[in-house]
């Protein structure tokens, strides 16, 4: 018997999943949903193998309260009504202590859902429990996105089968939205359609691609500069377009006439001919869809550099081109209201609101981070785990299309400013909520490469990404037996010549390390990747490393600008041999 869901997970594609069921208790084959035009019956090898997971004999089952002291990873079963009122009573401890706001709830979206994940927050306004501001995934990609157009929405993602040019940016989307190459490889089978990828290593989207564009990490703000330099050197601006749709094309150009491809080349390390090569493919290719992923945006300069790739769009005028223009998330599109789930009618905005990325900071005290507040006393931790980093849609048979029209996806009414016009400079103070993003930052008041990245210098040599895994999806799918099968074992994939001034060989072990922690773990040679980067793939459980720390330890939790977030992908990194 086949039942209709869609997938729970922290991925942009919600597919839509046809179900097959054995029994009242078994699950078997998980499929895609032909019916649906975005899933269109394709889903990724992860979920096809769902049953690995909701049957895994690890699963939690019943409650389980800690032996002793905590951290000794010794459990034993109690009872629900045990384990709700020993809960409760510890909260209620904590709270005539140090007043409610000493307890966070603190969730992610390791099982979304409107109900599964974000029903906590009924608990936390109705007990005025802090808050959690969610910054851990997109917080720079969006607001980047909203500098320029206004609201959070781009076009038809399935207009992508109707491009002539689909430039995947920043995103392994083979890896982590198969759905998004499912459209692009259409076009190219239906239309002649290329695909472009600009990312930081050969991947597995890189590897389809007719054209890949590898940048250094945190510079693709630069190479979208060249790119519309190009366009405005070469005739290929859309003036009429940027008169009638944006704030101030002409500052933009007089802006961009530095912004050479060789000034691009320095920075990115792109050479100036595959600069020139791509921005004459989207300057000859009204139907050039860009597909802007989260990826590029985990830098400290993330937002800005959403902004410069998403203002290339503007440039040259795909907006106005069925099958062209830019997309990152379509979050303004729907319209749930969401005060029964999260008790909004009880929410009191004078209680405070902690920053998700900022928890190891608050827990230990920082009385910046803790907004001057009382301690962390008791957390309640749902559907995340910080320690390494069901949807209401069930039995639906069929789908609400919420995608707006062609010209409101487009902003051919004007984009969601008040002016109607796309911001080439944007009010990055108008961003909310603001006070959660570093002090004191100035951010370009026009598209740029922002120098606030991690840069390499000569005790910390190298630049670490800290991409996501094909099998895995963030740490979930870690523990399945296929996925990590697949996977392996963590592995930090190095330029052969940097191995090889390391004197380090395939599958030796090494040590990489910054004044935030060491991790030990296997060099894989690899040479789609620009010298001085590394590449370590997935958030492996912290157990499957020698030292016991998995890759999170040589990240940052400073706050990224302009309203804050994490720079997962921005980090600097000395590299030893063990
Ligand atoms: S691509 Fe995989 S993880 Fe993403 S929504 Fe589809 S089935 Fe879920």
């Amino acid at each position: 018997m086949i039942h209709y869901s869609a997938c729970p997970h922290d991925c942009p594609s919600t597919c839509a999943l046809e179900v097959e069921k054995l029994d009242d208790y078994t699950i078997g084959q998980v499929r895609g949903a032909a019916a649906n035009s975005y899933t269109a019956g394709v889903v990724c090898g992860k979920v096809a193998r769902y049953h690995e997971r909701v049957h895994h004999p690890d699963r939690l089952t019943q409650p389980l309260k800690a032996r002793n002291s905590k951290g000794n990873s010794k459990f034993e079963p109690i009872t629900w009504d045990d384990a709700l009122d020993e809960v409760a009573e510890n909260f209620l401890r904590a709270e005539q202590a140090h007043g409610p706001e000493t307890i966070w709830p603190y969730y992610y979206a390791g099982t979304m859902g409107l109900v599964m994940r974000d029903g906590i927050n009924r608990l936390a306004h109705v007990k005025r429990y802090s808050g959690m501001y969610s910054t851990i995934c997109v917080t720079p990609a969006w607001n980047g996105f909203i500098a320029g157009t206004g609201r959070l929405a781009g076009v038809d993602p399935r207009e992508m089968a109707q491009s002539d040019l689909v430039i995947i940016w920043g995103t392994n989307a083979a890896s982590t939205q198969i759905n998004a190459i499912t459209h692009a490889l259409k076009a190219r089978h239906e239309r002649g359609a290329r695909i472009v990828s600009v990312d930081t290593y050969r991947n597995a989207t890189a590897k389809q691609a007719d054209l890949f564009v590898c940048v250094r990490p945190g510079t693709d703000g630069a190479l979208a500069c060249a790119l519309m330099h190009l366009l405005f050197r070469d005739g290929h601006a859309d003036r009429d377009y940027l008169a009638q749709y944006t704030d101030c094309p002409e500052a933009l150009e007089a802006h961009l006439a530095t912004r050479t491809p060789a000034w691009a080349s320095a920075i990115t390390g792109v050479p100036v001919d595959v600069i020139e090569q791509l921005a004459t493919m989207v300057g000859t290719t009204p139907r050039t869809f860009f597909r802007l992923g989260y990826g590029f945006t985990r830098q400290r300069n993330g937002a800005a550099n959403m902004h410069a790739a998403l203002s290339v769009a503007a440039v040259a005028g795909a907006w106005r081109h069925q099958g062209g223009g830019a997309f990152s998330s379509n979050h303004a599109i729907y319209h749930w209201d969401k005060t029964l789930i999260e008790g909004l009618d009880a929410l009191d905005p004078g209680v405070r609101v902690l920053d998700q990325s900022r928890i190891g900071a608050v827990l230990a005290g920082d009385p910046q981070a803790l907004g001057d507040g009382p301690p962390v006393t008791a957390l309640l931790i749902q559907n995340t785990n910080p320690m390494s980093v069901a949807p209401d849609l069930n039995q639906v048979e069929h789908w609400i299309d919420c995608q707006p029209e062609f010209r409101k996806a487009h902003y051919l009414n004007g984009f969601a400013h008040a002016t109607g016009r796309f911001h080439f400079s944007p009010d990055w103070d108008a961003l909310t909520p603001q006070g959660f993003g570093p002090a004191d930052s100035m951010m370009p008041s026009l598209p740029d490469h922002w120098p606030v990245i991690e840069e390499a210098d000569t005790q910390l040599p190298y630049r670490l990404v800290t991409a996501p895994a094909h099998h895995f999806l963030n740490s979930t799918f870690n523990q399945s037996p296929t996925s990590s099968r697949r996977e392996r074992s963590p592995s930090a994939m190095l330029h052969p010549e940097d191995a090889r001034k390391l004197e380090v060989a395939d599958g030796d072990e090494i040590h990489l390390g910054n004044e935030r922690g060491q991790v030990t773990i296997q060099a894989q040679l690899f040479d789609g990747v620009q010298r001085g980067v590394v590449i370590v793939e997935g958030i492996w459980p912290n157990y499957a490393f020698a030292d016991g720390k998995g890759i999170n330890a040589l990240t940052g939790a400073d706050p990224v600008a302009p309203v804050g977030g994490a720079a997962f992908h921005d980090n600097r990194i000395w590299i030893r041999p063990v």
